[in-house]
């Protein structure tokens, strides 16, 4: 792909469309996911773009590399701040990707309901056209997290509906995956006919397509074998692929897995000598590989193998050894889940820093009314939304009269208390409004406030000779003495095709003729008026 040899000459940056075509070729490949080329990919994504949502996208799949490498704390923490992201953009495709992200992190993290309830939110905000391949995907995670959290009928139900997606698309592997994890759940639920029925199925399956079974699905139904009582059966199926098995390095938590499901096997046939010899295997490399969950139930094993010889003094003694060993495997989890839960809980705070950063570039330190900034952002979305429902709005510029005389006669001082009980009134008079999401009110600079009222110019006229009553008959007096305060205010409505600075033009210019006119009034512009 032409795509691929930009990135290696690392010369010219792609543009965002090559970008996006980089991260969906990694993305597609999830059965041979590289993880070295998904964490390049999000590198230069990061390196060559400002686009948001492309960057997000990065992010993502840093994440799915991350997780994958068994960095689950940074992966999780990643998975967060596109999620938040997401729900704070409604960005669909990502919130989904992102909660879908997050089921398995709390998978990781032993959090049964969360781990549910991100699967739920996943495949609830699939859309109707979303691809197959991803609608199958979330629905094994969710089918997976109904299975553990013991919902054995509501997993079924999806794994039938991950089932049907990849038949129809041809797709064996997965639907040998699909049947693989439902023979786990079935077995799980205590249901080893179901098991061995659905195992049954997969070889089947696996056999019509002249495709081997993986060897860790084989373990599925050896299981499922010792769980209808017939462990020869199951110490056949393991032995033939043990014999065979060379796995890579990391996928020796899956032979471990193997060789201690044929130790069982083995034991309950009475070969006790032999499922010694397997056990030891297990162990060997558990120590080896520092597997810590498998050594913990290959001890559980070898105190039932003890047993099973009749050394009970063993059994015991391993038993206690088992016992120990769990718990350290147990309060390494808490530990690390503590540490990752730290990590999502740091985002949130720093989220919640952000958001109070943002609001304080946005508000007036004086009088704690928005500032011009905001309203500079706010109006036009305003705007925007009377011009799309046909809702009438009203802008209105207010001007403390005389101003210059306070500071100048008084003090600084004071000019800075009548500002801010002006001010006072003013957020009074707009949380007089049910909904105060159409009510803008802000200090724009000076002694100079803006008002912006939903409703008819008659209404706004009424909300607004108020407000310059309110001030003209507040009680100045202990403040500014003989001074009185008073304001002038220019107001207009909204066009149809009013855009802010035509709109605070026109107030403005309403605002300078009632100044003109002998200031303490108000005037609207009302020839066009709705
Ligand atoms: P007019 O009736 O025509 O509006 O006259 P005015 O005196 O109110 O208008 P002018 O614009 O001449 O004066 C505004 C004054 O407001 C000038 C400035 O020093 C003062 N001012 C601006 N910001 C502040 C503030 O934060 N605190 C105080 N105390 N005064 C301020
Ligand atoms: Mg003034
Ligand atoms: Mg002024």
């Amino acid at each position: 792909m032409s795509t691929t040899r930009v990135t290696e000459r690392h010369t010219a940056p792609c543009s965002d469309e090559q970008l996006a075509e980089l991260i969906d070729a990694v993305t597609r490949s999830q059965d041979e996911f590289d993880i070295e080329r998904a964490l390049t990919v999000a590198a230069q994504v990061e390196r060559e773009t400002g686009n948001v949502e492309l960057r997000m996208r990065a992010r993502l799949l840093r994440q799915n590399a991350l997780e994958r490498k068994g960095e689950v704390g940074p992966a999780a923490r990643l998975a967060w701040e596109v999620n938040r992201w997401a729900a704070d953009h409604d960005h669909r495709d990502l919130l989904a990707q992102s909660h879908w992200q997050l089921s398995r992190s709390y998978h990781y993290l032993g959090d049964t309901a969360s781990c549910l309830d991100h699967a739920v939110r996943a495949v609830e905000l699939l859309d109707d056209d979303a691809p197959p391949l991803q609608r199958g995907r979330f629905l094994v995670t969710l089918a997976d997290a109904l299975g553990w959290a013991r919902s054995f009928e509501e997993a079924r139900r999806r794994y039938a509906s991950a089932e049907e997606i990849y038949i129809s698309l041809g797709d064996v592997p997965r639907h040998i995956m699909v049947l693989n994890n439902l023979a786990y759940t079935e077995y799980e639920a205590g249901e080893p006919e179901r098991a061995w029925a659905v195992a049954q199925r997969m070889q089947a399956v696996a056999a019509a397509h002249g495709m081997p079974l993986k060897e860790i699905y084989h373990d599925a139904v050896a299981r499922a074998q010792i769980g209808i009582g017939r462990p020869g059966d199951a110490e056949r199926t393991l032995s033939a692929v043990l014999a065979e098995y060379a796995p890579a390095s990391e996928e020796a938590d899956l032979l471990a897995e193997l060789l201690l499901t044929l130790a069982e096997a083995q034991r309950l046939c009475g070969g006790t000598d032999r499922a010694q010899e397997t056990l030891d295997r297990c162990l060997r490399l558990c120590e080896q590989r520092g597997l810590a969950e498998v050594r913990v139930r290959a001890l559980r094993e070898q105190a039932e193998l003890h047993a099973a010889r009749g050394d009970f003094e063993s059994a015991y003694a391993t038993h206690k050894e088992f016992y120990a060993a769990a718990e350290a495997l147990r309060s390494e989890e808490r530990e690390a889940r503590a540490r990752i839960r730290e990590a999502m809980f740091e985002t949130a705070e720093a989220r919640q820093d952000a958001r109070r950063f943002w609001e304080q570039a946005r508000r007036d330190p004086l009088t704690g009314l928005h500032n011009r900034r905001y309203a500079d952002e706010r109006l036009p979305v305003l705007l925007a939304h009377a011009a799309q429902h046909g809702e009438p709005l009203a802008a209105a510029l207010i001007d403390i009269d005389h101003f210059k005389r306070i500071n100048d006669r008084l003090s600084h001082e004071v000019g800075d208390r009548v500002l801010a009980i002006v001010a006072e009134l003013l957020a009074t008079a707009a949380a007089a409004f049910d909904d105060d999401d159409a009510v803008l009110v802000a200090r724009m600079g000076g002694e100079e406030f803006l008002l912006v009222l939903p409703g008819s110019t008659a209404e706004a006229a009424g909300r607004l000779e108020e407000v310059r009553l309110a001030v003209h008959s507040y009680p100045w007096q202990p403040i500014t003495g003989a001074l009185p305060v008073t304001v002038s205010i220019g107001a207009a409505p909204a066009l149809p095709d009013s855009t802010q600075s035509t709109l605070l033009a026109r107030a403005d210019a309403q605002l300078y003729a009632a100044k003109n006119a002998g200031r303490d009034r108000l005037m609207i512009e009302n020839s066009l008026a709705p």
